[in-house]
């Protein structure tokens, strides 16, 4: 990465030296520079999108990062809401017509954590603004090969260049991942201020049997009689050779360069063209690049006649130019057509013919301050072609236009050093932060798990010996209904060690903690939610969500009428309320096509309603609105799908699909194992008891949670609270993931770190989680080894059982300290070693890379059934 910079900042340098060389003329290979995506010249406000994932993934974020460092932001469509995914697109507004010659794109690695990027895209763009054009090479293909990986930038050449405002970029995408972007373009200003040009189309000539074609085959307008409209090849940027045969050096068709007219096609005897410009102009001459290979019947113009208008009728006094014939040299060049200062918005010019052909391939405008001088330099040749006719070719200077240059030059490298030298402080700085920082954290760290040795060693000596003791927790329930989430903050404080360093995390931590508790000590879930610090930042104010919630993301979540629904019984109560099963008439009309629930065709279908409590504070009421915003997006066979809501009137619900066995951990802790795994394979399905489980069917269960959390994983969602009691349980031993209530994508800079008041399922969480506030698919992946030695063991212990919380936490610091005194939970009699050695035990990998993804589990369960 690093080396990448450095290559990226001399491109730099010889980009901006070479154009100090050539001075501020368009020319395609000078004209690179960064146009304000990197560096922040365009503001916020003039990048835009078609949709956005999340609020942290909008418009605003889609900046090309060439730090690489702490880049997380990133613009990531909705894809959802839009099926085809082929209409979104990232547009910047770049205020005023540039000359764009190069593009950039970046995907989103949030520091090795984010893994969406573009591999194809289009580009679009407009002058105006309304009329757009889609871009396509030379050869008439749209679609730019995008990047490979989340992290390198990758540069693409526009071949032709662009003449634009608005730019947008369209990534192609084929809806099976999320693309995220972050883009720059490249160029300088486009001084012309020329919007379009109207030309008859290019004729055809035969040479001696071979066909050349002189049309013009960038141009952008509208191709009727005439071309009219738009802008091509006679602003790209690239002049034609002295021999227009030769064009198919360049891998195109002969004549490629030049637009070519015929005099006998054109029986007044000149080619009329238009050109309309941005505003009215002060015009003191046009450049026309001319071939004159009147060996082959073409000759420059041998007048040109130039109107001019600024509002609607044309002058009627025109200037007229005739440059000397040149029956010397066969050699291309620019024509200097002086335009005597004239005033206009639009020029209107009528090129006479002096021999059969006239080839026209570049014209240039200079007006007011837009200034363009002499240094047009050839792009194939390298040697200067603005000549007037007859002149030497190796003897032109033009003074005036060489002391500008050099003062330009002088100027230029001035800022050059200046920009290098800021550069280079900036990269100095941030590695001293970066050093600050890392040290810190680690004096930190290790400060907070200084665990006295004796008291883990005995830990450790009770571990092994497996006392069998339970759980003693001296702290407070958060849950009404399990002791499974603990605050880790606060058992850290406990122990004196950690006492210090907790301090060190600052008074917003302990203020909060002593105002948010309870009025019996016990807070509410989403009180204590450490998001609702973190996330204050994503602006989700009620209003906002309940706006949002079914405007741009999912139009298919809809309103169900409360009255159609008929309480039959309470299923349960989670954090946010009760779940209540309910009969919802008429709900066949809210189920998507490819939901199959049993008993759809019926009426009325029996359904689960999760309320929120009408007590409820504006966090809770907000998370709720985030579950359902969450679950709305997820369509997978093992997640459970929302299926209607009811959120106009208090209280709010969630209408989701009814799971009949609840939840699973309460279904397996009724469960016995079948005694001999071998044995269960052998034997019918129907013949196990209905308390009796086997093997295959628990390796079943976490199958089908590998694979709804494959499907979560792919979306970039992190669930953060996988574990049995999460899970529900349909018919037929159906496995379905619920409970989003703490799920977040990841589409955030410092992904939730744990800066307040946590409450948080410790003993499924992973060391960095804890430590560091760290939630991650590798996190999800510790989580969900948890939750699959649950399975094996059938939910009869809590994990960790034998522990204390603050043992808990003291060995979250031993995988920190890596030294060996770690305690992993032990194989569960049911559980092959090649299950525990090789899959259980590597989701508790100390380093989250090594841990295995989603798609390896599901893979490796899928195995291990077969
Ligand atoms: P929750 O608030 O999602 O944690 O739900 C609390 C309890 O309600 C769960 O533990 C389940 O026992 C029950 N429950 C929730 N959703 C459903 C459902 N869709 N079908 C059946 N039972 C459910």
């Amino acid at each position: 990465m690093k080396v990448m910079k450095v290559q990226q900042m001399s491109h730099h340098v010889v980009f901006i030296m070479l154009a100090a060389a050539v001075q501020c003329q368009v020319n395609p290979e000078m004209c690179r520079y960064p146009l304000g995506m990197t560096g922040g010249q365009i503001q916020d406000e003039y990048i835009s999108a078609s949709s956005h994932w999340s609020e942290s993934t909008a418009a605003r974020f889609g900046r090309l990062d060439l730090d690489n460092g702490d880049g997380d932001g990133a613009w990531c469509p909705d894809i959802m809401s839009e099926p085809d995914g082929l209409k979104e697109y990232l547009q910047v507004d770049l205020r005023s017509l540039h000359f764009i010659t190069l593009v950039g794109t970046q995907g989103r690695h949030a520091d090795g954590m984010g893994n969406e990027f573009a591999q194809r895209y289009r580009i679009k763009y407009s002058r105006d603004g309304s009329n757009w054009v889609g871009w396509h090479d030379r050869k008439g293909r749209q679609v730019i090969e995008g990047n490979r990986n989340a992290y390198d930038v990758v540069l693409k050449d526009l071949e032709p260049p662009i003449i634009a405002r608005y730019v947008r970029f369209m990534p192609v995408t084929d809806h099976s991942m999320i693309v995220c972007m972050r883009v720059e373009l490249y160029g300088c200003q486009w001084l012309d201020g020329l919007m379009s040009y109207s030309i008859p189309e290019g004729h055809q000539m035969i040479y001696r049997g071979l066909d050349v074609y002189f049309n013009d085959s960038v141009y952008d307008g509208s191709s009727a009689e005439r071309l009219t409209k738009g802008l091509g090849q006679l602003t790209d940027g690239t002049w034609g050779l002295d021999d227009f045969l030769h064009s198919h050096i360049y891998g195109m068709w002969p004549g490629y360069d030049y637009l070519g007219w015929n005099n006998k096609s054109l029986p007044k005897g000149y080619v009329e063209m238009i050109f309309e410009f941005d505003r009215v102009r002060n015009f003191t001459s046009m450049k026309v690049h001319c071939n004159n290979m009147f060996s082959r019947g073409v000759r420059m113009f041998r007048q040109a006649t130039c109107y001019f208008r600024s509002g609607s009728d044309w002058e009627s006094d025109p200037v007229t130019f005739r440059p000397e014939v040149d029956r010397i040299s066969q050699g291309a060049r620019f024509i200097t057509v002086p335009l005597g200062d004239r005033t206009a918005s639009a020029i209107k010019c009528r090129f006479h013919f002096s021999d059969v052909w006239m080839l026209l391939s570049e014209v240039a405008f200079q007006s007011g301050s837009a200034v363009y001088n002499t240094s047009l330099t050839s792009r194939k040749h390298g040697h200067p072609t603005n000549l007037l006719p007859g002149e030497d070719p190796t003897h032109k200077v033009d003074d005036s236009n060489t002391r500008i240059l050099i003062g330009c030059l002088v100027a230029i490298i001035a800022i050059l050093l200046a920009i290098i030298v800021i550069i280079l402080w900036r990269q100095v700085w941030q590695k001293m932060l970066e050093k600050a920082s890392r040290r810190l954290l680690d004096n930190e760290l290790s400060a907070r798990l200084a665990v006295q040795t004796r008291a883990f060693s005995s830990l450790h000596s009770s571990l092994t010996s497996d006392s069998g003791s339970t759980s003693n927790s001296t702290y407070e329930r958060i849950f009404p209904l399990c002791s499974d989430y603990q605050e880790p903050s606060r058992l850290i404080r406990k122990l004196p060690e950690f006492a210090q360093s907790m301090e060190h995390l600052g008074p917003s931590i302990s203020s909060r903690a002593l105002a948010s508790s309870g009025l019996d000590g016990a807070p509410h879930y989403a009180e204590a939610d450490i998001i609702s610090l973190q996330e204050s930042a994503d602006s989700y104010s009620i209003a906002a969500v309940n706006m949002n919630l079914f405007a741009g993301t999912d139009s298919s979540m809809r309103e169900f009428p409360r009255h159609k629904l008929t309480f039959k019984e309470k299923l349960g109560e989670g954090q946010f309320g009760e779940v209540h099963l309910c009969e919802a008439e008429g709900m066949q009309d809210f189920l998507d096509e490819d939901l199959s629930i049993e008993g759809n065709n019926e009426s009325p279908l029996l359904v689960a309603v999760k309320t929120l409590r009408e007590d409820a504070n504006k966090n809770a009421r907000n998370d709720f609105l985030k579950e359902i915003r969450i679950m709305s997006r997820l369509r997978d066979p093992n997640i459970v799908r929302l299926l209607a809501v009811c959120v106009d009137t208090d209280p709010l619900c969630m209408i989701t699909e009814y799971m009949e066995n609840g939840d699973l951990n309460q279904f397996l802790c009724m469960l016995r194992l079948k005694e001999s795994a071998d044995e269960d394979k052998s034997r019918p399905e129907e013949k196990e008891g209905e308390s009796m489980v086997s093997y295959s069917k628990l390796i079943g269960m976490a199958v089908q949670i590998a694979s709804g959390m494959k499907y979560l994983s792919s979306l970039n969602f992190v669930h953060r609270d996988l574990a049995t009691r999460n899970c529900l349980v349909g018919k037929n031993y159906t496995i379905k993931i619920a409970d989003f209530g703490m799920s977040r994508n990841l589409y955030r800079g410092d992904y939730y770190r744990i800066q307040g008041r946590a409450v948080l399922p410790i003993r499924w969480m992973s060391w960095e989680s804890i430590l560091l506030g760290k939630f991650t698919m590798a996190s999800d992946v510790w989580a969900f080894g948890v939750t699959l030695w649950e399975i094996m063991t059938l939910c009869k212990k809590q994990p960790y059982s034998q522990l204390s919380d603050e043992q808990v936490i003291e060995n979250t610091g031993e995988f920190f300290r890596d030294q060996g005194k770690q305690v992993y939970l032990p194989k569960p009699l049911c559980c092959p070693d090649r299950v525990y050695n090789d899959l259980m035990l590597s989701c508790w990998r100390r380093n989250a890379k090594q841990r295995p993804s989603f798609q390896d589990i599901h893979t490796q369960l899928m195995e291990s059934l077969a």
